[in-house]
C-alpha cells in the first residue's frame, strides 16, 4: 500500500531501527518507546488490523507473536513481557497496518489502561 507509514518502513522509504526480518515479518524499534524494550512487529503484507483479518491470515498472526517471543528470548526479558494489539481508534490504534507491540524490560502493571 503506497500511503501507509509501516509499508514505507518495510520498503526502506522511511528509516527505522530494524530488529528482525524474515519472509513474512518485519520488526523495528518503536519511535516513542514506553518500556526499555518496545518493538513493533508487523506483517510484510499490508493488513489494516485485527478487525479486518480473516482465517487466511491466521498463520501470519501467529508468526507475529512467535517473532515477539523470539525477540524477547534474545533480549533476556522472558521474566515478563507483554504483547499488545490495539484494535480500533478507541484502543489507541493510530497506524492502520496491523502491528504487535512487544513491551518489556520493566515491571508491567495489570490491568493496562
Ligand atoms: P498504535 O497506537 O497501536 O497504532 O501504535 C503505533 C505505534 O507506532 C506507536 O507506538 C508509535 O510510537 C509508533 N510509530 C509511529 N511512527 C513511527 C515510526 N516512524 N517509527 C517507529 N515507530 C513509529
Ligand atoms: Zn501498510
Amino acid at each position: 500500500m503506497t500511503d501507509c507509514l509501516f509499508c514505507k518502513i518495510i520498503n526502506g522509504d522511511i528509516p527505522a531501527k530494524k530488529v528482525h526480518e524474515d519472509e513474512y515479518v518485519f520488526a523495528f524499534e518503536d519511535i516513542q518507546p514506553h518500556a526499555p524494550t518496545h518493538v513493533l512487529i508487523v506483517p510484510k503484507k499490508h493488513l489494516r488490523g485485527l478487525k479486518e483479518a480473516s482465517a487466511a491470515d491466521a498463520e501470519l498472526i501467529g508468526r507475529l507473536h512467535l517473532a515477539a517471543a523470539e525477540i524477547a528470548r534474545q533480549r533476556g526479558i522472558e521474566d515478563g513481557y507483554r504483547t499488545v494489539l490495539n484494535v480500533g481508534p478507541k484502543s489507541g490504534q493510530s497506524v492502520f497496518h496491523m502491528h504487535v507491540h512487544l513491551l518489556g524490560g520493566r515491571d508491567l502493571k495489570w490491568p493496562p489502561g
